[in-house]
């Protein structure tokens, strides 16, 4: 545990002066440079010095077991993702225990016969994927690659396979709505060979299931498919001493304040626990379980609800016990002080690469835009397909974000900024609210599936920057 200040110094080329005024700077009495610092502070100091640091659990003699797999949906869209995750989730853990009533929670957990589980990611899409690897979460150990048989591979699969790939992520097949008399699995084979796809009937290792979310057939062999693949992946992880988990949904709730999904990776979230979630920080107060049964702990690869933080974490944001309170609190500022500087650097990157007004090239188009969607994985999610739009002729710019319905205050703020505002699975405005947008002449685009809303958006440029395209 920990590190001393010589250690510090020598591994990050700082000298032992600076750091000692940083320690000081964060109130921590520090005797003699041979003293041992806790890792919390350590991380502090090396936020303030620019160093990233990535914690390591050796909790040497801890007992290590097989987990379940965590796995991820992804394909070309109207494939039939959502449909299969309801279709999964209806024999799932929480749909049996709860009589067929499910909450979201971003995660749910199906039982095997065998007593085996599988936690899948309720996050359907690419944008999700993304967004959470960017911020370092490698949460996912399987992609199930869906493809609609009277489709083929289309564009988005492409997609699918390079992400996952390029994640180091093994993938399962699923070819979806076989129920279809146009369904042609065996096209879709050949086509998803030429993409370069070893299947396993063509003597590679990527197995390949027929199913139908529709008529629920083929779910068994999915399953028993994704728990193949990660037997062969032996994943296992260690189940006592401190969790390290990742944040996979988040929202508001109006009695219990912010609620965020997580799936431990190694360790076990306890109750009453301090913990530093990204750049926010909390106490556990509750810990639910998919079918919202309060338990006292989480063990890896279970999705479960924390109830307890002071605010809003994001998708794919880490979880760190913290042994007090004051710790998590200093660490959350730190982070939110290092978050407020990367913001502010990228800023000023975004000056630079302005095009000089002298110059002769057309100026880039501005786009304020309000994001409003379910919850803050969507959120995430639509914030960085939104910003895959940017160009050096546009740039999206987006001035508030939020997990809610459109209310009057993002219209009023709508109004004031020039924006117009992206609802994601969410309703659209209703009543006065509703009437005042059109009298304010505040564009709003409400929409469920994030390439329809992209086509909108890049419309909406258009008509703004026209030859933008
Ligand atoms: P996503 O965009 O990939 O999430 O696709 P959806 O799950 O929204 O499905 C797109 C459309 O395909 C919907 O109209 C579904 O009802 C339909 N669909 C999905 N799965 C099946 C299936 O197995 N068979 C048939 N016949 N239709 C399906």
């Amino acid at each position: 545990e920990g590190m001393t200040i010589i250690e510090l110094a020598k591994r990050s080329g700082e000298s032992i002066h600076a750091l000692q005024n940083i320690l000081t700077n964060v109130g921590e009495n520090i005797g003699s440079e041979f003293d041992s610092l806790s890792i919390d502070i350590a991380e502090l100091v090396a936020m303030e010095i620019g160093v990233n640091v990535r914690r390591l659990h050796s909790c040497e003699g801890a007992a290590v077991l097989p987990r379940p797999p965590v796995v991820t949906v992804m394909g070309h869209v109207d494939h039939g993702k959502t449909s299969l995750l309801d279709a999964l989730r209806s024999t799932s853990v929480a749909a049996r225990e709860a009589g067929g009533i499910t909450q979201h929670i971003g995660a749910f957990v199906v039982k095997m016969p065998s007593g085996a589980s599988i936690t899948f990611l309720d996050t359907p899409g690419h944008a999700a994927f993304s967004a959470m690897r960017a911020r370092g979460a490698a949460i996912t150990d399987l992609v199930v690659l869906v493809v609609a048989a009277d489709d083929g591979v289309m564009p988005q699969t492409i997609e699918a396979i390079a992400h996952a790939k390029d994640a180091n992520v093994p993938i399962v097949v699923a070819i979806n709505k076989c129920d279809k008399p146009a369904a042609d699995p065996e096209r879709v084979k050949v086509q998803l060979a030429s993409e370069g796809l070893p299947l396993e009937e063509m003597g590679g290792d990527i197995q390949v299931i027929e199913v139908s979310a529709k008529s629920k057939s083929g779910l068994d062999n999915l399953e028993e498919a994704l728990l193949l693949q990660a037997e062969m992946m032996e994943l296992k992880a260690r189940i006592d001493g401190p969790a390290q988990a990742y944040v996979v949904e988040a929202r508001l709730d109006r009695g219990r304040g912010p609620l965020a999904t997580a799936i431990v990776k190694a360790g076990t979230l306890v109750c009453g626990q301090h913990i530093v979630v990204g750049a926010e920080w909390g106490r556990i107060r509750a810990i639910r379980d998919t079918a919202g049964k309060l338990r006292e702990d989480a063990t890896p690869a279970m999705p479960v609800e924390i109830e307890g933080l002071k605010g809003l974490p994001m998708a794919g944001d880490d979880i760190t016990a913290v042994e007090s309170e004051e710790r998590a609190k200093m660490l959350s500022a730190g982070r939110k002080k290092k978050l407020e500087k990367d913001r502010l650097l990228k800023i000023d990157e975004g000056k630079e690469v302005s095009p000089d007004p002298l110059e002769d090239v057309p100026v880039r188009v501005e786009m304020p835009v309000i994001v409003k969607a379910d919850v803050q994985g969507s959120v995430q999610a639509v914030t960085d397909a939104l910003k895959s739009l940017n160009s050096s002729q546009v740039l999206i710019n987006v001035v508030h974000v939020g997990v809610g319905p459109i209310s009057q205050s993002d219209l009023d703020l709508a109004q004031a900024s020039g924006a117009c505002i992206v609802g994601f699975n969410v309703r659209g405005p209703s009543g006065c609210v509703g009437t005042s947008a059109t009298k304010a002449g505040v564009q709003i685009k409400v929409h469920r599936v994030i390439y329809h809303l992209l086509e909108d958006i890049g419309s909406l440029i258009v008509e703004k920057a026209p030859g933008t395209f």
